[in-house]
């Protein structure tokens, strides 16, 4: 996909720069708003292809109930954001970005009318097949949910994917077209201000670019991997150019995957990784760090325009 990075992908100011020259991506940073990004986008994908429940390998089985739906803890936050601003019986929810549809399958418990949206075809086979639920392989952009499901939605949710989009603001515009008049958005995402990401500036700094293992764990350019983190000032900015009113940031502990898989990534040595698992583990309730931020924005509803709402 052509795209000059010189342009921030953020405020379309021509003032990014690279900033950061990792292995496989540089990251941009503008130097009028301090938006972060990488060099590289996704290609269009052929979507609403159709997914055959037989490309699930145990491999990938494996990879989607101990890696990706390990964290159950995290699922149940979801559903508590979610139940915090919704009567979620009877709601109707879009999950972006739905992965192997553990949410999905956890808010149908409630009683929530809910379906999703992902690209991963085996990600899509497993959620129907597995878990049951309804998903479409048509981003939010395509027509497929811009024509046919306009203000369809009490709530749309991201959990850990505006990082991972091509255009966070086109995405959230997009989204916010789905809403109904006073319909919620609730994301999740890495936060730039986080001590992970300014320790990351550290040791990139402090080496002249010749160790980037921090930073190379929040950004990257391969396909569907981080793209963007965002700070507060970037969410907010992107939220008010999408026409929705941001209600709350709060940064939270959390992470996605088992710690083991982040420590595997840094040291490549597994009995290293086995050693310091256990004195990592010990050290984390003692060390809070609020790597990520849970995000909620509203759209307006009808009669009420965005900034006259205190
Ligand atoms: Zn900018």
């Amino acid at each position: 996909m052509d795209y000059d990075f010189n342009v921030c992908k953020l405020c379309s100011r021509p003032s990014g720069r690279v900033a950061y020259l990792l292995g496989d991506c540089s990251i941009y940073v503008c130097a009028e708003c301090g938006f972060h990004y990488t060099d590289h986008l996704d290609s269009a994908e052929t979507v609403g292809r159709p997914v055959d429940s037989s490309i699930l390998t145990r491999d990938v089985v494996e990879y989607i109930e101990n890696g990706l739906h390990a964290n159950a803890g995290r699922f149940d936050v979801h559903v508590s954001e979610l139940s915090s601003v919704l009567q979620l019986e009877g709601a109707r929810v879009l999950d972006v970005g739905c992965g192997g549809g553990k949410f999905l399958s956890l808010l149908a418990s409630t009683g929530a009318n809910s379906r999703g949206v992902e690209l991963s075809d085996v990600r899509v086979a497993y959620a129907r097949s597995r878990l049951g639920v309804s998903v479409d392989n048509y981003p939010v952009e395509h027509e497929f949910w811009q024509l046919h499901h306009e203000e369809e939605f009490d709530a749309v949710t991201l959990w850990d994917v505006i990082e991972h989009v091509n255009f966070p603001v086109e995405t959230v515009r997009a989204i916010s077209r789905l809403l109904r008049p006073g319909g919620f958005l609730l994301m999740d995402t890495p936060c730039r201000e986080s001590l992970f990401h300014q320790l990351g500036v550290v040791e990139y700094r402090a080496t002249w670019g010749r160790q980037h293992v921090l930073l190379s764990s929040l950004y990257s350019g391969a396909d569907f991997a981080h793209k963007q983190i965002l700070s507060h000032g970037d969410i907010r900015r992107v939220i008010e150019a999408a026409g929705l009113i941001l209600l709350s940031i709060r940064n939270v502990a959390e992470l996605s995957f088992p710690f083991e898989s982040y420590l595997r990534r840094a040291v490549s040595n597994d009995a290293v990784v086995r050693m310091l698992t256990p004195l990592v583990q010990l050290a984390r309730p003692v060390i809070k760090i609020r790597n990520k931020m849970i995000v909620g924005a509203r759209k307006p509803r009808l009669l009420e325009r965005p900034g006259l709402d205190s």
